[in-house]
Formats: C-alpha cells, sequence, structure tokens
C-alpha cells in the first residue's frame, strides 16, 4: 500500500484485512476459535476481541473510510447504536426503514426511553424541520427499503450537524462499494452484512462503522458489555463474502437496471422503482395482492424468500409482513437481483407474469 493514489474499491476488498505478506504466513486470516488468551497481552477474553472479527473489520473499514465494529446481526448493531440514546432524546427516521429498525424504536417508545418522528425521507424539508435540538440522532437507508426512496444525505447531514445530532446511514443496500455515507458526511453507518457483504444467504451478521475515535470507543465498549459479537465461523464467511462484494454488485446492478427496463414494459407491472443503482428494485404488480401473491410462486429460478443481497434471485410481496408500512402497496413486490444469466432471470420472471 505505497502507491500515492487510494486504492480503488476492487483491490480493497480483495487485499485489506490479510496477514502481513511474511513467509510461512498464511494468505487468509485463518478461523480463530478462542474463548480466552494468555494473559499478559492485550487479548485477555473472547468477548472483546478475535482476530477473526479484526480481519473482517480492517476490511470493511477501509471500503467504508472509518474503522469497523462486527457484530452478531444487523439488528445486534442497530440496538448498540440506538441503546445509546440519551432519556427521551429524539431519534428522526425514516418511515420506511427496515422493520426491525421501526419495531425497536416503537418498543423504545413504548417504554418511555426515546422519542421517534418518521418522516418521508425524500422530503429533504420535512426531515430538516422534523430536526431540533431535542434529536440525538437521525436515522435512514438511502435507497429505502422496500420503497427505493432516495435521501439527500449532504443535505441531511448539514440540518443535523447544526442541530448537534448525529446521522446514521444504514448502508445495507447501497453497500460500500456504491456509497460511502461517511464520506458525505454522515457519523455512522450501520450494515446488515447479512445481506450483500457476505452475499450467499448463508450467514447472519451486522457491522459498524465510525470515523470519530472517541465513538469508536464507545461502541467498543458497548459490545465488550453486551456480548452482541459474531461467532468467528460467521466473521471468516462474511470476509470471504465481501472479497467478491464489487464483483456481485457490479453484476447484480447490471442485471437490475436491464430488468428493470423490460418490467416497465410488461403489461401486468403498473410501476417500478428502481433508484439507478445496487441490485434491488420494487414492482408493483397491476391488481394488488392477489395477483402479486400468484407471481411469486410462479418461478422457478426466483425464490420466494425474505432478505436480500445474496448470489441468487429471490423476491417477495411485501404487505404480506403485518408490520409493514400502509404506504407500500398490496401489490408491491421487492426484488433482489443476484449474479444469474439476465436473460434467464428475465424469461423466468416473464413466464409467470405472462401467465397471471
Ligand atoms: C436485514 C436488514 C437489517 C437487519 O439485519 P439482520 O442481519 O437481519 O439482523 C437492517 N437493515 C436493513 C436495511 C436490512 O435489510
Amino acid at each position: 500500500m505505497t502507491s500515492e493514489k487510494p486504492l480503488k474499491p476492487a483491490t480493497v476488498a480483495v487485499h485489506a484485512g490479510r496477514p502481513p505478506h511474511e513467509p510461512d504466513q498464511p494468505l487468509n486470516t485463518p478461523i480463530t476459535m478462542a474463548s480466552t488468551y494468555v494473559a499478559g497481552g492485550g487479548k485477555e477474553y473472547g468477548r472483546y476481541t478475535n482476530d477473526s472479527w479484526t480481519a473482517f473489520e480492517e476490511a470493511l473499514g477501509a471500503l467504508e473510510g472509518g474503522r469497523a465494529l462486527a457484530f452478531s446481526s444487523g439488528m445486534a448493531a442497530v440496538t448498540a447504536l440506538l441503546d445509546l440514546v440519551g432519556q427521551e432524546s429524539v431519534v428522526v427516521a425514516a418511515r420506511h426503514s427496515y422493520l426491525g429498525t421501526l419495531g425497536v424504536l416503537a418498543d423504545l417508545e413504548a417504554r418511555g426511553r426515546i422519542k421517534s418522528r418518521l418522516v418521508d425521507v425524500t422530503d429533504t424539508d420535512e426531515v430538516v424541520k422534523a430536526i431540533d435540538e431535542d434529536t440525538a440522532l437521525v436515522w435512514f437507508e438511502s435507497p429505502t427499503n422496500p420503497a427505493m426512496e432516495v435521501a439527500d444525505i449532504p443535505a441531511i447531514v448539514a440540518a443535523a450537524r447544526a442541530a448537534g445530532a448525529q446521522v446514521v446511514v444504514d448502508n445495507t443496500f447501497a453497500t460500500p462499494v456504491l456509497q460511502n455515507p461517511l464520506a458525505l458526511g454522515a457519523d455512522i453507518v450501520v450494515h446488515s452484512a447479512t445481506k450483500y457483504i457476505a452475499g450467499h444467504s448463508d450467514v447472519l451478521m451486522g457491522a459498524i462503522v465510525v470515523a470519530e475515535p472517541s465513538l469508536y470507543d464507545v461502541l467498543k465498549g458497548r459490545r465488550d458489555l453486551t456480548g452482541a459479537i459474531p461467532g468467528p465461523f460467521e466473521a471468516w464467511l462474511a470476509l470471504r463474502g465481501l472479497r467478491t462484494l464489487p464483483l456481485r454488485v457490479e453484476r447484480a446492478s447490471a442485471n437490475a437496471a436491464e430488468l428493470a427496463r423490460r418490467l416497465a414494459e410488461h403489461p401486468r407491472i403498473e410501476e417500478v422503482r428502481y433508484p439507478g443503482m445496487g441490485g434491488m428494485v420494487s414492482v408493483v404488480v397491476a391488481g394488488g395482492a392477489g395477483p402479486a401473491d400468484v407471481l411469486v410462486r410462479a418461478t422457478s429460478l426466483w425464490v420466494h424468500a425474505t432478505s436480500l443481497g445474496g448470489v441468487e434471485s429471490t423476491f417477495e410481496r411485501r404487505r404480506r409482513w403485518k408490520a409493514e408500512a400502509p404506504t407500500i402497496p398490496e401489490g408491491l413486490v421487492r426484488l433482489s437481483v443476484g449474479i444469474e444469466d439476465v436473460d434467464d432471470l428475465w424469461a423466468d420472471l416473464k413466464g409467470a407474469l405472462d401467465g397471471l
């Protein structure tokens, strides 16, 4: 890493978080199964540190431009952050957010811990007006799940900064390959590494990335205490996935852009929501819930499943979840476009749509 120019994401994803290039070193950090360490060094205990986490954290931190902390799931990362919000402080959050995040906000509010204000994140004026001196955090995804809305991150960051609030961007959908919120001024990035980062629908893990060293120390201290830590094998799998993240995102994005174009021309599709980046596309099926439910069971390649970001294409009708926002149309199907051949994906989808 001696070159003057910063390395590009595709290079960072492959090279960061590896042992030094020295004789007999393994090329990859091995899985370290250890609950405790011989005293006298800095490691001490397995809840505090693990080489398999550290390798993953170095790579993700390098990709996001900050320091990363691995958590046992995306929700463990989300709750670690929301737990820090002071008594009765306000969290301004996008009304279309991950259902688990909205669930934790509602739970904390019901127990009198915090106050939440839900906003339309595409309406920057509304977001700015909702931020006041009681606001501790401004929290959103961009693109949002599953509405695929895009937030004006720098404008929201400026308003939050003026009010003394911190900005959290859940960067799960965009991935660090397509968007680096810290570079846009956000204070905290949260990831469900379960999705694109691990990328193979076989591991649950989460992460937080921050630029500010004191904030890193606070969050590391919280993780040490609460024990929301990943297993070494999970961290190893997530890092193995991250090595190919730029390639997978590139292919999934190209497939998604092409499918969005073709879907927009199909008579059974009322609306296509694609923000022009990434592998996530939402479509509104004409006729609502009924035909949408038929569609998700009529394909052979596309798998009817929740979650996203795997190499395989999956989709689901979001309103099948009782907690999904009523502002999401009944017929909205969220597609997580994989890395298969786009013509095969289209033939499968078109066949199912033609049969509606
Ligand atoms: C899945 C998801 C989460 C939660 O992550 P888990 O790993 O399932 O706990 C948080 N935010 C977004 C945007 C997600 O898609």
